[in-house]
Formats: C-alpha cells, sequence, structure tokens
C-alpha cells in the first residue's frame, strides 16, 4: 500500500478519498489554491501545499506544479478526484514518469483511447457493444454535417470529442442549423477542453441515462457494480442521481451490466470507471466511457456496500479484486441530491455568499459527502456544488420518504441553494414514476415559463 497519497483537487471528493487513504492507513496531502486557504479539504488533510491563484488554470490545473509539490512532501501516489485534470492523459503520463509516483487511475494510453468520444466508440463497437448510430471518425464540414442529418434523420448533436457534461454538443434540428451549430461545438470544445475535433451522432427523442460503474485491476478481473440512473437532468447536467434505475427490466439490466464489463474488459481498462449509455425503447446504445471517479459514485457505494474510491486506490496499489460477480448484491435503493449555492428561482443561477447557516440532516439512512461549515464562505471560482445528499433505504418508496424527511431539516441561510427545487421535485408525478427521460426537466421548466 501507498505510504502517502496527494489529492489533486478541492472540496467534498478531496474529502472523499483522503476519508479512504485514512482507513487504509495511507498519509495524506491536500493542495490548495489561495481562495482555499481556509477551506475544509485542507484541514482534513495531514499536510497542504499551496499550488497557485485562485484562477484554476493557474493552480488546481497546473499540473507542473502539483507534481513538484507530490514529490517535494514525499508523496508515493496522486489521486485526481472528478474535474481539473482527471480525465488528463497528459497529466497522468506526467504522473506515471515522475520518479517514486503512481497514478490512481487507468493507464494514460487507456485514457487516451477511451477518453476521445469517437475512439471510445470504435472500442466499443468493436467489442460488440452497441453505440449511440453515429460517426466514429471526425467530421469536417457542413456538408459533411448535412449529409449524415440526412442519413440519420433530425435531430442530430454535434458533439466536441473531448466534451462532457454537455458541453461542447450542438443540437442540430435541420440543414439550416448545421453551419452555425458546428461553429459553436468546435468553439466550444477548443475553449473548455482544448480540442476542437467534433462528431456527429444520432440526438435520441427522450432517452434515459443509464450508467455502470465498473471496477477492473491489473491481475484481469472486471467487475461492474450495477448501473445508476442519471436522467434528472437540467440542459444535460444531471441534478439528482440513483441506483438502481426505477425503470429496467431485469433482462435489460443484466445486458447493460455485461455489456459494459465486456466493453472496459477488452479495452483493457483498470481502475474504477463509468460506461454511460441512452436507453431508448427497450434498447441500450453506449455513449461513453468517464476513466475517473464520478460524482454520483456514492449511491453505487450505498447499494452494494463496496468503497469504490478505497478500490481505486488498493487497485492503483497492485491488489487484485476479492469478490466475484456474482458477489455483488444490491440492497435497496439510494438517491444522491445535488446541493448547489444557486437560485433555482433565477435560472439556477450561482449564488455566492456567507453561509450563515449550515445545519445539514443527519439520522438513519442519511450520508453528506460535503466539504463546507457554517460561516464559510462560497466563493464563486469554482462550481457550485457544496454537499452531496445521499440517502439510502430499502426500496424506492421509503427511500422518497427519507429524502423528504432529510431535505426538510437540511438548514441554510445566506445563499441560496437547489434544497427547495429537490423538494418540488419528490412531488412529482413522472419522476416518482420513474417515467422522466433526460428531456423532461427542461420541458417541465421551459412550461413554467
Ligand atoms: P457527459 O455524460 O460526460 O456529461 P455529454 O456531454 O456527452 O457527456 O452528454 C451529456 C448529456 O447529454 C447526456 O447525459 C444526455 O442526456 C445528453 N446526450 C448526449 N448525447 C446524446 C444523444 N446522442 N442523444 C440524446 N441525448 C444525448
Amino acid at each position: 500500500m501507498f505510504e502517502k497519497l496527494l489529492v489533486a483537487n478541492r472540496g467534498e471528493i478531496a474529502i472523499r478519498v483522503m476519508a479512504a487513504c485514512e482507513e487504509l492507513g495511507v498519509e495524506t496531502v491536500a493542495i490548495y489554491s489561495d481562495a482555499d486557504r481556509n477551506a475544509g479539504h485542507v484541514e482534513y488533510a495531514d499536510e497542504a501545499y499551496n499550488v497557485g491563484p485562485a484562477p484554476a488554470a493557474d493552480s488546481y490545473l497546473d499540473g507542473e506544479t502539483i507534481v513538484e509539490t507530490a514529490k517535494r512532501a514525499g508523496a508515493d501516489a496522486i489521486h485526481p478526484g472528478y474535474g481539473f485534470l482527471a480525465e488528463n492523459a497528459e497529466f497522468a503520463r506526467r504522473v506515471e514518469a515522475a520518479e517514486g509516483l503512481t497514478w490512481v487511475g487507468p493507464e494514460s494510453d487507456t485514457m487516451e483511447r477511451l477518453g476521445e468520444k469517437t475512439k471510445a466508440r470504435t472500442v466499443m463497437d468493436a467489442a460488440g457493444v452497441p453505440v449511440v448510430p453515429g460517426t466514429n471518425d471526425p467530421v469536417e464540414t457542413p456538408e459533411e454535417v448535412a449529409e449524415l442529418g440526412e442519413e440519420y434523420g433530425y435531430p442530430i448533436a454535434i458533439k466536441a470529442e473531448g466534451g462532457g457534461g454537455g458541453r461542447g454538443m450542438k443540437i442540430v434540428r435541420g440543414p439550416d442549423e448545421v453551419e452555425d451549430a458546428l461553429e459553436t461545438a468546435r468553439r466550444e470544445g477548443e475553449a473548455y477542453f482544448g480540442n476542437d475535433s467534433v462528431y456527429v451522432e444520432k440526438y435520441l427523442d427522450s432517452p434515459k441515462h443509464i450508467e455502470v460503474q465498473v471496477l477492473a485491476d491489473e491481475h484481469g478481473n472486471v467487475r461492474h457494480l450495477g448501473e445508476r440512473d442519471c436522467s434528472l437532468q437540467r440542459r444535460h447536467q444531471k441534478v439528482i442521481e440513483e441506483a438502481p434505475s426505477p425503470s429496467l427490466t431485469a433482462a435489460l439490466r443484466e445486458d447493460i451490466g455485461e455489456a459494459a464489463r465486456r466493453g472496459v474488459g477488452e479495452a483493457g481498462y483498470t481502475n474504477a470507471g463509468t460506461v454511460e449509455f441512452l436507453v431508448e425503447d427497450g434498447e441500450f446504445y453506449f455513449m461513453e466511457v468517464n476513466t475517473r471517479i464520478q460524482v454520483e459514485h456514492t449511491v453505487s457505494e450505498e447499494i452494494t456496500g463496496i468503497d469504490i474510491v478505497a478500490w481505486q486506490i488498493r487497485i492503483a496499489a497492485g491488489e487484485e479484486l476479492d469478490f466475484g460477480q456474482d458477489d455483488v448484491e444490491f440492497d435497496g435503493h439510494a438517491i444522491e441530491f445535488r446541493i448547489n449555492a444557486e437560485n433555482p428561482a433565477k435560472e439556477f443561477a450561482p449564488t455566492p455568499g456567507r453561509l450563515e447557516t449550515y445545519d445539514p440532516p443527519s439520522s438513519v439512512g442519511v450520508r453528506l459527502d460535503h466539504a463546507v461549515s457554517q460561516a464559510d464562505d462560497i466563493g464563486g471560482d469554482y462550481d457550485s456544488m457544496i454537499a452531496k445528499l445521499i440517502v439510502h433505504a430499502p426500496d424506492r418508496d421509503r427511500c422518497f420518504r427519507r429524502s423528504e424527511r432529510a431535505l426538510k431539516h437540511f438548514e441554510v441561510e445566506g445563499v441560496h441553494t437547489t434544497i427547495p427545487f429537490h423538494r418540488l421535485m419528490l412531488d412529482d408525478d413522472a419522476f416518482r414514476r420513474g417515467e422522466h427521460t433526460t428531456k423532461y426537466l427542461d420541458e417541465e421548466l421551459d412550461a413554467e415559463r
């Protein structure tokens, strides 16, 4: 096992990783920007180092300084969390190349192969996993796009190779929209992901977003931990996630899980990863692989009892998974609510400010992953998520009731949050019935306006 691990991240995920380290007997190193001197993750760590000014580009994204810091601290491993450098193959390569340092994640080559969406589509295709109809190569000209529009039928999506979270994705509803959409997708791809390469997919009308958590060790063992349903999205961003999905048949669940396992197995993948699918009319289509821990990994942990983050570290240290696929059992239902410092009444605009009151719920079935406490200042430098509330219960119905209780007792004053929005969602018929698709929330919110 490692002796000392540096977490190249901030906020709740930094603490989540350090919590796993503690249980494994690994010392922890935090990094922080000037804006985060007093942040929760800094306080939590055994030691902490400043890596630069507030803008992420000068601190949390400065790979060179982070690797230097790890060496200086005497760390022997780096965990990237999610966001920032987590899916940056170049950074992973830098860590791999640094003497005495181990990258907690898949190999940089694998990240590269699966991180670019068209390459990943090719890999999955070859493994016999159904992919969303579309191109496996980048497209260049508006003419090419228009031809594909004819072939698949509109709407189609132009997607940035490196895109994610809906960024770099443009929906095209007819030939006259092609030129603008192509330009915007390219521009966003370049701005957010440093890659202006784009490709085309059929845009599914009302799919479910279903993703499968996988764990793969360096000894050829691949396990899946079942699916998560992340269909409740606002502008392609996940808002509430749950496991298991309320809308899969047992047969489809089995097929998707096995497809994910086969896909990453054939790709020679190691460590934790997520295979994302769109599901429509009983068919599933591969969308992409996320080669990192995800925000919503928590709901899978709750229903399987498996510590995914600890396994990331153990796998990186060369350990073998000590359970078979048949040993993975699913217990009850779990829902994660992203508590963001945003104003739901004002188009979810971020609302920085001071947490005058911060009094989260507790008691049976309630888990909080957070890095804030009362009187903290919520700045505007990074994303607006202040906490994840994860609720676990024996079944979905009771999970809803438990969630109502938890959200009711979640007191925050000083900034607006998404808590009132979540409470409304628990009363929403389509969500309660599990009939919502990825389009549902945007349509509802549009209709209210
Ligand atoms: P990520 O899953 O990393 O956020 P994307 O930006 O590719 O990556 O997708 C974000 C969301 O956009 C998905 O969860 C899904 O709701 C929607 N989406 C992506 N591709 C398609 C598609 N071809 N058809 C319909 N919806 C899509």
